[in-house]
């Protein structure tokens, strides 16, 4: 019947189509579910190839299990000061390989979501590895699919250096992977993840040194960060090696030795964690058969928009080089599919002032100019306000944790061009004050906010 050719027709002409897209995110992460998310909302059809499990780094090996570790080790220290508070309580040990496990069962569980997420937004899922063979066509598996828009969003992976004996390390991805609790840990780097490891591991019982091929860890961040935070990690039992290179790793018997180049030894360590940063997954799109070249370290340089030269591509979040942080990439990818798709030509997302916070023990909160980088700028225009104390959680306790905070401020109306937070809490404070930054706050707006008592944070509106 005629009715029964229409079906047929229709059901041809969708099959052709089936893959051809709006819009194709490569990668499965923060970035790629986000845009794909929000192209969805203005009714695109969408997909989203992803090789690993979804959720990305930030789900699986990033954020998240980060983000669990670091609360067993704030119960840590908790348990620590309980005594103090009067507490009798006997501590009988502390089960790492539970911990894990209930963190990858939680994982697992954010995994599923986001598959009838996907589904229920109509969004495609395309298992497998994507290529590039044009500029509007990916090729996964035996399969290729279309798009109108290509949207990378491919993240990192760790990187470890080239030196001999380096896989007798593992990264953060292997840190992730550990069903035991190691004994003696050598980390070596000197970004987020190193300072972030070694607290997490040293407060859950690991004999921990941190090795640093400069003077300092943070070198980034404002000085007041990273000498606080030194301190207090020294404190906490934590042995730092300054300006200290690692040449190479030896097996000896169940255990490695450290070599360190001006030939140092360190026998007898369990474990060693490299964190030395993380290189763009950009090496095997077959970026060439779309035209488009990764600059010399592999990230895919874009325009405020997120535009790549190739009309039609885009990339947002890690692999584009600019933070590498969750957030940043959401808002860039949601940012473009508003743009795209929403009728907001100029839609796009300002990378400046944007607040990050590090998981250390205590927590840094930081958004805006360092003083060094004020100072650089602004000269004599620069003024600052500073202040050191222990928290009152620390009265009289055996264990004490700094707080430091600092506010740096430009010009007449000391408008806030920079907040620094080293304290207990400092990760839940920072989200406020950097709204106020955005919004152009002087130090006046600061003084006149009623402060929360007793607080630490109240600190940040009495500074003098
Ligand atoms: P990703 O999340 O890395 O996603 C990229 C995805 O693409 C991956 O799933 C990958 O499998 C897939 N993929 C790659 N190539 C292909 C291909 N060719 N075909 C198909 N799929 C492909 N940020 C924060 O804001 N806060 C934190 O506390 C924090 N902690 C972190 C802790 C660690 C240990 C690490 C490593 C990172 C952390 N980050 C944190 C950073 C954050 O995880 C990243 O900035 C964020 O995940 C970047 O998102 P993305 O979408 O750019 O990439
Ligand atoms: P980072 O880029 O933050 O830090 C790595 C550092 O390691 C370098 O800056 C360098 O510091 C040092 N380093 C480099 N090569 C060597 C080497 N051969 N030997 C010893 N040290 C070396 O990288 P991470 O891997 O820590 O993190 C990657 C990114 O992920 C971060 O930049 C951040 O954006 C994101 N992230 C965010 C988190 C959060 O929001 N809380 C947590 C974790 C990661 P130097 O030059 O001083 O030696």
């Amino acid at each position: 019947s005629n009715q029964y050719t229409v079906h047929i027709i229709t059901l041809r002409t969708r099959n052709n189509m089936d893959k051809h897209y709006d819009l194709i995110a490569i990668g499965g992460g923060s970035g790629g579910l986000s845009v794909a998310e929000r192209a969805a909302r203005y009714q695109k059809r969408c997909a989203v190839v992803e090789s690993g499990e979804l959720g990305g780094t930030c789900v699986n090996v990033g954020c998240v299990p980060k983000k669990v570790m670091w609360y067993g080790a704030e119960i840590a220290h908790g348990l620590e000061m309980a005594g103090d508070y009067g507490f009798n309580i006997e501590h009988k040990g502390f089960d790492w390989g539970e911990l894990v496990k209930k963190r990858e069962d939680y994982i697992s569980g954010i995994n599923s979501w986001y598959h009838s997420y996907l589904a229920d937004s109509d969004i495609d899922e395309i298992r497998g590895h994507a290529r590039f063979v044009d500029a509007h066509t990916l090729e996964v598996g035996d399969e290729t699919y279309t798009a109108d828009h290509i949207v990378i969003a491919t993240g990192g992976r760790p990187v470890t250096p080239d030196v001999p004996g380096v896989d007798l390390g593992i990264d953060s991805d292997g840190f992730f992977a550990l069903q035991q609790r190691p004994g003696r840990v050598a980390v070596v780097g000197a970004g987020y993840i190193a300072v972030e490891v070694a607290g997490v591991l040293n407060a859950l019982g690991s004999e921990v040194s941190l090795y640093l091929r400069k003077q300092h860890f943070l070198r980034p961040f404002d000085a007041m960060l990273r000498e606080g935070l030194m301190e207090q990690m020294i404190e906490d039992g934590i042995s730092i090696f300054p300006n200290t290179l690692v040449g190479s790793l030896q097996k000896d018997g169940d255990t490695i030795t450290l070599v360190c180049d001006k030939g140092s030894r360190t026998q007898g360590i369990d474990q060693v964690i490299w964190a030395i940063g993380r290189i763009p997954n950009s090496d095997n799109l077959k970026l060439e058969a779309a035209g488009l070249v990764a600059d010399k370290h592999g990230f895919i340089q874009t325009d405020a928009l997120q535009n790549t030269p190739v009309e039609g591509i885009y990339a947002v979040g890690d692999i584009t080089g600019r933070e590498q942080l969750t957030p940043v990439a959401i808002a860039a990818a949601r940012r473009l599919a508003d743009r795209l798709f929403n009728n907001q030509p100029e839609r796009r997302l300002d990378y400046e002032n944007i607040p990050s916070v590090i998981f250390s023990h205590p927590p840094i909160g930081t958004v805006g100019l360092t003083e060094t980088a004020a100072r650089e700028l602004h000269g004599d225009a620069v003024k600052i306000y500073q202040t050191r104390f222990t928290s009152m959680q620390y009265a009289f306790t055996k264990r004490r944790t700094h707080t430091a905070m600092k506010l740096v401020t430009v010009g007449a109306k000391e408008k806030v061009v920079g907040c620094h937070i080293l304290g207990p809490g400092a990760d839940e404070m920072l989200q406020g004050f950097a709204v106020a930054i955005r919004m152009g706050a002087c130090k006046q707006d600061l003084d006149d906010t009623i402060a929360i008592h007793p607080t630490s944070a109240e600190e940040l509106v009495t500074m003098r």
